[in-house]
């Protein structure tokens, strides 16, 4: 049987990851039990990427039009103004 270390997108640890699932599409999911954050090793959409959300609040205070927040990462635009919505909700 073959290991397959997965080192955590969040806190990079290697020996503390297991796998929680799969996705609808077929990834699979892990779950990190140090961080407690669940990933996956790649994502098919670039709106669910980590740091994305970070990405389209800073371009939002810099002046940049929705459109080309969405532009940059290459996500949809109805994406950009869904977490612009839910980042106002939180603050
Ligand atoms: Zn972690």
């Amino acid at each position: 049987m073959a290991v397959v270390h997965v080192a955590c997108i969040y806190c990079q640890q290697a020996f503390n990851v297991v796998k929680n699932g799969k996705a609808e599409t077929g990834h699979q999911w892990y779950r990190c039990k140090d961080c407690n954050k669940s990933f996956q090793p790649e994502y098919r959409y670039n709106g669910n990427l980590p740091g994305t959300h970070e990405q389209i609040i800073k371009m939002t205070m810099n002046g940049s039009g929705v459109r080309d927040i969405g532009r940059v990462p290459e996500i949809s635009p109805t994406t950009v103004l869904a977490r612009l919505k839910n980042s106002t909700r939180q603050q």
